[in-house]
Parts: C-alpha cells; structure tokens; sequence
C-alpha cells in the first residue's frame, strides 16, 4: 500500500511538473489533498507563466456568537463573492477534546477556559474554502484577532468589537489549515468539484 502509495504521488509530482494537471485532478478527486501531492511546495517553484495554486484550503468557522446573531449566510456570502469555493460544511457543537487540540498553542494563556466556555456555548458552523492563496487572503477577510484593531470591511471589523466575541475563525497559515481541517472534517465530507466559473476569477 505504502509503495503505491509513493508510486502514485511520484507519477503525480512527474505530471505535475510537466505541466499536465490531469493525473494531479484525478489523484485530487480520489481524495489526496494538494499539500500531499506536494501543490503548496510546487506552486513556489512554478515559473510565471504556469498556473497558480488554486487548490490551497483553509478552515473557516463561524463561532457561536456569529451563529447566534444569525451571521452565517453574510459570512459565507463574503468568501462566495470573492471567488473561494466552499468544499465542505457542517454544523456541530464543538466538544472541549476537539476545541482543546484545535486551540492546544493557547492551552497556557489566561483566557483559555473563558476561550472554551465561549467556543462550546453553542453551535458551530465549519467550513473549507478552497482558492489561490485561500488562507492568506481569508486572513485579511477576517481581520485582526482583536476587533479593535480590526479595519471597517474586515468580518471581524464589521461584526464584533471585543477580542472574546471576535465571531469568526480563519486558520493562519497553510500547515495550520491543513491540521485543522483534519480535525474538523473526515476527507470523505469534502467534495472536489469543478466551478463552471474558475476561468472567470483566474487564469487556469
Ligand atoms: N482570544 C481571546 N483573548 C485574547 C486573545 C485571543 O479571547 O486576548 C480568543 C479569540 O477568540 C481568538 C482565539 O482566542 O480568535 C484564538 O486566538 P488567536 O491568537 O489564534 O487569534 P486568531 O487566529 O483567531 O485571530
Ligand atoms: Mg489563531
């Protein structure tokens, strides 16, 4: 299994450099994510003129304060508008083992147990969004951690004016996305599909 395993992804990064996307679309829809394929490191050492990565993912996640001021369809709308693909969704009530190995770098800050409180008072809505430079671009959607300093536009600038009800998640980085979609969702919730529009919102 391990040697077809690194068959398939060898043959892949081959396609891949190549310029041939197909066996790379095959390989994605059987269910290999693009950081197993190697995309995110591929896509630094592309020349200009080859395709961007438009296939980096990242968690987002309207937390329960944004569920219950029934902020989830504004949320979801800004990321549609902007040309992300949505490719997965649930609803859930975080419990404290999922939240506590989502959050595990803030174990030790002083806000941690009100962090949990907030986090499990209510219901959760997880998404994946897929797109070029998805994590870094949604961080900006989002905006900064404190509402305070969040710019007017940002999710977080707009909905919310302190830290402890800051009503979104985004994850910071493309390792961080990957381990948190992990967590958050079994690869067989997410669907790879094809947008009719992808030529409209970039060069592919
Ligand atoms: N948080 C808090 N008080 C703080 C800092 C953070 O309640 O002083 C909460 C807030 O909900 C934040 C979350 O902890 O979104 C995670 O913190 P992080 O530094 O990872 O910020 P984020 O990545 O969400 O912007
Ligand atoms: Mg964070």
């Amino acid at each position: 299994m391990v040697m077809l395993q690194r068959c398939i992804l060898k043959k892949c990064l081959q396609q891949f450099y190549l310029g041939n996307q197909e066996t790379t679309k095959s390989l994605l829809s059987a269910g290999f994510t693009p950081a197993r394929l190697g995309g995110h490191r591929a896509a630094g050492h592309r020349s200009k003129s080859s395709v961007p990565d438009v296939r980096e993912r990242t968690l987002i996640a309207v937390k329960p304060d944004g569920v219950q001021r029934r902020l989830v369809g504004q949320i979801i709308q800004r990321f549609e508008q902007r040309g992300f693909k949505l490719v997965g969704l649930k609803m859930l009530q975080a419990s404290d083992d999922l939240l506590s190995q989502h959050y595990c770098e803030l174990r030790t800050k002083p806000f941690y147990p009100r962090l949990l409180h907030y986090m499990t008072s209510g219901p959760v809505v997880a998404m994946v969004w897929e797109g070029h430079k998805v994590v870094q671009t949604s961080r900006t959607m989002v905006g900064h951690t404190n509402p305070v300093e969040a710019q007017a536009g940002t999710i977080r600038g707009d909905f919310s004016f302190h830290v402890s009800r800051n009503v979104v998640h985004a994850s910071d980085s493309p390792e961080g996305a990957q381990r948190e979609i992990q967590l958050w969702f079994q690869r067989k919730e997410l669907l790879n599909w094809d947008c009719c529009d992808q030529t409209m919102t970039c060069e592919v």
